[in-house]
């Protein structure tokens, strides 16, 4: 322990100096009136890790799944449905359905939507999006580094 008035490092007593109880080393303590050694003091505790910043809600990205295109081509099929009639039930063109069905097309939200709904099936998954607010936490570490080198000029 630190005595509180020269600050060495050492075994410190209660001393009444100028009226204030203070630890302090036997060498200080001579100031003042020694009041009682100092009780042993419990280890001292390490400050509770602040809680984490209550992270922001994680972004919800939706994403086409990866084998839409066996999706819809099976459920079509299980429909008994041909690419051409399907397309037309959707109204969307048989290429598109057929470029779709092959994998050469990532369906746009709005359409897979509506193949989820015609087809009874789960095309949108969607994914919590982390990796950005970690990025940023990055990116503020950087800064907060920054800003210190740029006081130091
Ligand atoms: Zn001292």
């Amino acid at each position: 322990m630190q005595c509180e008035m020269c600050g060495r490092d050492t075994e410190l007593v209660i001393s009444l100096i100028e009226g204030t109880e203070l630890r302090v080393c036997r060498d200080c303590a001579k100031h003042g009136k020694v009041l009682r050694p100092v009780p042993s003091a419990p280890q001292p505790r390490k400050k509770p890790k602040p809680a984490e910043p209550a992270s922001p809600e994680p972004e919800i990205i939706e994403v086409i799944t990866d084998d839409y295109a066996k999706k819809v081509k099976e459920a079509r099929e299980r429909l008994g449905l041909k690419q051409k009639d399907f397309a037309k039930k959707l109204s969307e063109k048989e290429a598109l359905l057929h470029k779709v069905e092959t994998g050469k097309y990532m369906p746009s939200l709005l359409l897979a939507r509506k193949l989820e709904h015609a087809l009874n099936i789960t095309l949108v998954e969607k994914h919590e999006e982390k990796h950005d607010t970690e990025n940023k936490r990055r990116t503020e570490t950087f800064t907060i580094g920054d800003m210190i080198s740029i006081k130091k000029r």
